[in-house]
């Protein structure tokens, strides 16, 4: 139950329609998309920095935790109160500040959906390389909290490439500026980089300068179906090891294809087992060259047919659907975003299967595969206990390969509460205690998040 002072302390900081503290009002802010729920005692909409750093400041004083949210769409339980305390929405500070073509910049407030900065950006002719599937839905705030990627990745990096620089409220209450208006600048540790991915547990970012990039000239597309995952997952490492960079390399496994035909009849052939998404970027020759280059490094003994596609709208689609879509068959499945370099990739792919047939847990597979980060999906009865261990008992043993193969338990989505008891794992314990001290000093008494990213 929230100290009546520190209520009172809140209307006093916001407007009468941001504050919410009515249970059912609250739910709404109780949940993201890893479908756990913890409700939060009051939501708080903030409209400016000011009111963010006051905020913080009454939470500090009343020793109430605070979790800062975007849209909730993240999954990996980031944005869940698990304390209860304060949700700080962020969803009405979405004003785009600046818009500056001339350095390439654009200056926006936190609850700024990725959309609408990659729309804004487009009038200019420029874009923003982060480019998760969500979207249309997702703020810059949450993206920059996750270090969010997509399938662009491959060619232009995620959310940390393209961030020059952020204003943000620490956990202890101070308004910080990090980083910088330029696109050279050394002044100092690298603050942009420390805070972005670090899931709302040092500090809420209250604004973001960032970097555009020019929109290619022209986009084609290339798709490559194979009979079987290994010589998909050769090819996979083919491209990447010639030099014509693919701007998305996206692998879909046979689950993935499967989902896909049923919903949309004749769009792929029946005897594609594995598949290659591909799309080059560039002027016109460039992408000819890049065109030739990838689709010769293709072939290989278990290749169907690769070919370049004039509209595969309908296929991204498809494949942007494809996450929400497993939760109709399975709707307790268990969503991994694991990377490995990726000459591992077919080792990963081939241990997959194994695990799959041990457990007798069935999975999809699908993702940026340019990146070596694959959705690992572990599809669950929730109404089968037995099934239910044998999954978590297969997702250690996911973990232990991904590790051995030289990755990273995520690519992506974050640690939140999700994947936290296996961080040490990746972690060792002095890299891990230096990551604590740092949390320390941004947010001494523990209110930022509490709870998450650490086992
Ligand atoms: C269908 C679907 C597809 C997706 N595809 C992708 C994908 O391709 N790539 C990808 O990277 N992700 C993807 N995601 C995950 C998710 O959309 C991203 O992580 C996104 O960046 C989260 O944004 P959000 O505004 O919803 O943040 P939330 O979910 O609200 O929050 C995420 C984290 O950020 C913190 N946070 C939010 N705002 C702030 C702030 N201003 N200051 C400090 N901390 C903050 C929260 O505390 C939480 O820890 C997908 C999700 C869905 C549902």
């Amino acid at each position: 139950m929230l100290p009546a002072p520190f209520l009172s302390g809140l209307q006093s900081v916001l407007g009468p329609d941001d504050l919410l503290t009515d249970p059912v009002d609250c739910y709404a802010y109780s949940y993201d998309n890893s479908r756990r729920i913890t409700p939060p005692e009051a939501v708080a909409f903030a409209r400016d920095a000011s009111q963010v750093q006051q905020l913080v400041r009454l939470c500090n004083q009343y020793g109430v935790p605070l979790t800062p949210r975007g849209r909730g769409t993240g999954t990996a339980g980031g944005s869940l109160p698990e304390r209860g305390g304060l949700a700080l929405s962020l969803e009405r500070m979405r004003r785009v500040v600046a818009v500056d073509p001339p350095n390439r910049v654009m200056v926006v407030e936190p609850g700024v959906l990725n959309q609408e900065v990659q729309d804004t950006a487009k009038g200019h002719g420029f874009f923003w390389p982060p480019d998760p599937s969500s979207a249309p839905y997702c703020t810059v705030g949450g993206n920059l909290a996750t270090s969010a990627g997509g399938p662009h990745a491959v060619k232009y990096g995620t959310t940390r490439d393209h961030v020059l620089g952020l204003k943000a409220v620490t956990g202890k209450g101070e308004i910080i500026r990090a980083g910088c208006y330029t696109t050279k600048g050394v002044v100092g540790y690298d603050l942009t980089r420390l805070i972005i991915g670090s899931e709302g547990t040092l500090a809420v970012i209250t604004e973001a300068t960032l970097k555009l990039s020019p929109l290619p000239q022209a986009v084609s597309g290339l798709t490559a179906h194979y009979r079987d995952i290994g010589s998909c997952a050769r090819a996979i490492a083919a491209i990447m090891a010639q030099p014509e960079a693919p701007s998305a390399l996206e692998f879909l496994d046979n689950a993935s294809l499967d989902l896909i035909r049923g919903r949309n009849p004749g769009m792929l052939p029946e005897d594609t087992r594995a598949m290659l998404m591909i799309e080059v970027d560039g002027s016109p020759p460039e992408l000819a060259g890049a065109r030739e280059a990838i689709l010769a490094v293709c072939r290989n003994d278990g290749l169907i047919k690769a070919e370049a596609v004039t509209d595969n709208k309908a296929l991204w689609a498809a494949r942007k659907a494809l996450s929400p879509l497993l939760r109709d068959i399975a709707p307790k499945k268990i969503n991994e975003d694991i990377v490995v370099p990726v000459s591992r990739l077919p080792e990963l792919l081939e241990g997959l299967g194994a695990l799959s047939r041990k457990h007798r847990v069935a999975n999809a597979n699908f993702g940026h595969a340019g990146n070596g980060n694959i959705h690992v999906n572990l599809l669950v009865d929730p109404d089968d206990p037995a099934q239910l261990e044998r999954a978590e008992a297969c997702l250690d043993e996911v973990f232990s390969l991904v590790l051995a193969l030289q990755g990273t338990l995520s690519g992506e989505h974050g640690i939140g509460s999700e994947k936290r008891a296996f961080v040490a794992r990746e972690l060792d314990q002095p890299t891990m205690d230096l990551m604590k001290d740092i949390k320390r000093v941004f947010d001494p008494n523990n209110i930022l998040n509490p709870g998450k990213l650490f086992p």
